[in-house]
């Protein structure tokens, strides 16, 4: 078979153009490779066309999306930026809360160390900038402030926490030493005898000095232990007849003498209040009484500056 080769076309279009009411016919001859040239630029301007919509489709998208992230990525930043608020808030509450810690600490040292101020080297509350917690965030707070500010409260925190500690060691010291200092009275009754010189009770006429002081009541009235201490002597002793000696440390012992009968035993500890002896008349006296004496280091003092 034999094969058509395609040959230049030098057909033509005759366009023909029949206008109305009745004018003559006119024809206009398009050479057909005009026409294909026509086809292919209409082809070539649709592609481009359709590839320009298609562009701009995705554009458009892309645009879209973005605007979706930057709306998320804003909605984010808000949220931060209230915590951030938030958190400045709640450091500046607790700076407050430090503040008042540290307002009590002083006033309980004052009260405590009122006359020993054995810790003085308390500094003033850390001033902090910009936060006084009141009246909403004016200031924008930012994190290298709050970084800061939360240091500061860690420092304070750590001070203020040593400062108790010794407050709490020097109370508990102070609790030791009043308990045992001897500041109650040791059995009821009526003083009968003052610490100091007083006429003789024997009726000899002359000064005797008093080395404690003579609280009388019925025989067997209870006598206690006027502080915390250990007893170092229960026993008959000379004039004082049967007597009790405490020691509570710091040089001090109170003595207890004239018991009808002594109830406790060399060597025990006993606790301020604690009964210790029964009153009496025992040894040198005119009728039941307790004598009782305060020593300091060796010397009888007035027991009326302890009571
Ligand atoms: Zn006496």
């Amino acid at each position: 078979m034999k094969q058509n080769t395609p040959k230049p076309d030098k057909r033509k279009y005759t366009l023909m153009i029949v206008p109305h009411h009745g004018k003559s016919v006119f024809s206009i001859n398009i050479p057909i490779k005009t026409v294909k040239y026509a086809a292919i630029t209409l082809g070539i301007c649709l592609t481009i066309l359709s590839g320009t919509m298609l562009n701009y489709r995705y554009q458009a998208n892309t645009a879209t999306q973005e605007k979706q992230e930057l709306n998320q990525l804003r909605a984010v930043n808000n949220k931060q930026h209230v915590e951030l608020e938030e958190l400045a808030k709640a450091t500046a509450d607790l700076q407050q809360d430090m503040n008042r810690l540290n307002q009590l600490d002083t006033d309980l040292r004052r009260i405590v160390n009122s006359e020993d101020s054995a810790d003085t080297s308390r500094s003033a509350p850390a001033r902090l900038t910009n936060y006084n917690g009141q009246g909403g965030p004016d200031v924008q707070p930012n994190i290298a402030e709050l970084k800061n500010l939360v240091k500061e409260l860690k420092e304070a925190v750590n001070e203020r926490e040593n400062s108790l500690r010794n407050l709490k060691s020097s109370l508990a010291e102070k609790k030791e030493r009043m308990a045992a200092t001897p500041s109650i009275w040791p059995t009821n009754g009526e003083v009968t005898s003052r610490f100091g010189w007083r006429s003789s009770p024997w009726g000899t006429g002359s000064g005797d000095w008093h080395p404690g002081i003579d609280i009388a009541n019925d025989t067997g009235t209870p006598i206690t232990a006027a502080a915390d201490g250990t007893v170092v002597n229960s026993s008959w002793y000379g004039g004082y007849g049967n007597m009790v000696e405490i020691d509570h440390g710091n040089g001090i012992v109170t003595i207890y003498g004239h018991n009808s009968q002594n109830l406790v035993a060399p060597g025990q500890q006993v606790k301020k209040g604690q009964l210790i002896a029964h009153m009496g008349s025992t040894g040198y006296s005119t009728g039941p009484h307790l004598h009782y004496e305060i020593r300091v280091n060796g010397t009888a003092v007035n027991p009326s500056s302890f009571l």
